[in-house]
């Protein structure tokens, strides 16, 4: 392999909108073991084949060109990241590639209590974990898995195994869980955690359910707080969230405003799919195929041109809340 820029000179992945591109999630399968109302349809959504998924010498592969070109920093997603074997071989072989700086999960948590040292051993540095209520019924009603237990034992292993900061993403929903976002933002007094409030975004199977349920962050704030005055803070990889704190509180706030306050502008990410897909944008449907080449052998330069492309093809905003219809769902594009 070549040699990689340092973060000290210019990153080559930059757009053409002066959006220098660090951040590269990637999806390492659309299979999950939840049903999320705003994600998926109740009976799933057909899984794409083994055979059709990058393996993961491909996706190092692909990640030793992305950090030669300024990728610094990785988050793992899926569908439910967890499902998939073997994933602390991936994160070890990504931690290793010169460049990288920081490797993150996003996780629904369910199986994490009995992964969470293991992940961390294997070079994990931080997690993001989901969770929309405290309420054992209404978890069961939002997820289709009456599984809160094993959600909130997967917190509890990730912050016993130092995976600091440890995030909790909270997508607030009108009707649904508006009614305990403070009790949610109040874990913060008690517990290191770091909780993110997320606007629902049109992307699920069911675009007029996500336009019922949206919650806008200023008022999700209002309800947050009634738990005390919010003073401006930092966290770790805060990335669009507006983050807070309360007095004498553990952990943070953040509030991450996609559809009410758009911050394209700041956008530093590209995402790689399941099925070996390179998109510029989530809310975007055009995507670059990658499995192809990898798979036919091209070198280092032609990889290297398929980031340059998506780059190209990087939207300077997003349309979100224009509704339409996507390709794909959340879990096939990793959220
Ligand atoms: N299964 C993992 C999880 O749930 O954390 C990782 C994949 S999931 C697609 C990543 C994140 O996207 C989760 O925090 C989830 O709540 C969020 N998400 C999924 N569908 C969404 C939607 N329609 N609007 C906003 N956030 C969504
Ligand atoms: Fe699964 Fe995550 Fe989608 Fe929920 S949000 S259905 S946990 S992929």
């Amino acid at each position: 392999m070549g040699g990689f820029c340092s973060p000290e000179e210019e990153a080559i992945v930059e757009d053409k909108l002066g959006r220098r591109i660090d951040y590269l999630r990637i999806s390492v399968t659309d299979r999950c073991n939840l049903r999320c109302l705003y994600c998926m349809p109740a009976e799933g959504v057909p899984s794409i084949s083994h055979g059709e998924i990058l393996s993961y010498e491909e996706i190092i592969h692909f990640v030793h060109v992305g950090a030669q070109l300024g990728i610094r920093r990785l988050r793992l997603t899926g569908g439910e990241p967890l499902v998939r074997g073997g994933l602390t071989d991936l994160i070890r072989g990504l931690k290793a590639i010169p460049g990288i700086e920081e490797l993150s999960l996003t996780s629904n948590g369910t199986l994490l209590a009995a992964q969470a040292g293991k992940l961390k051993a294997a070079g994990l540095d931080r997690i993001n974990i989901s969770l929309d209520t405290l309420d054992k019924e209404k978890y069961a009603a939002i997820t289709r898995c009456d599984c809160l237990g094993d959600a909130w034992a997967g917190i509890q292993a990730a912050l016993e195994a130092g995976l600091a900061p440890v995030k909790i993403n909270t997508v607030a929903l009108r009707g649904i869980n508006g009614d305990e976002l403070a009790d949610i933002a109040a874990l913060t007094l008690k517990y290191p955690l770091h909780v993110r409030f997320i606007e629902v975004m049109p992307l699920g199977d069911d675009v007029d359910w996500a336009c019922r349920h949206l919650l806008p962050l200023t008022e999700v704030k209002t309800r947050v707080e009634t738990v005390g005055k919010l003073v401006p803070a930092t966290v770790t990889g805060s990335g669009p969230a507006q983050v807070y704190r309360f007095a004498g509180g553990l952990g943070t706030v953040g509030f991450i405003a996609a559809l009410s306050h758009n911050f394209c502008q700041h956008c530093n990410r590209l995402r790689l799919t399941a099925d070996g897909k390179l998109k510029p944008c989530l809310a975007s449907d055009l995507e670059v195929d990658v499995k192809g080449p990898l798979r036919s052998g091209a070198d280092e330069e032609e990889l290297q041109a398929l980031y340059r492309r998506a780059l190209a093809l990087k939207p300077s905003r997003h349309r979100l809340e224009q509704y339409q219809e996507h390709q794909r769902l959340m879990n096939q594009i990793g959220g």
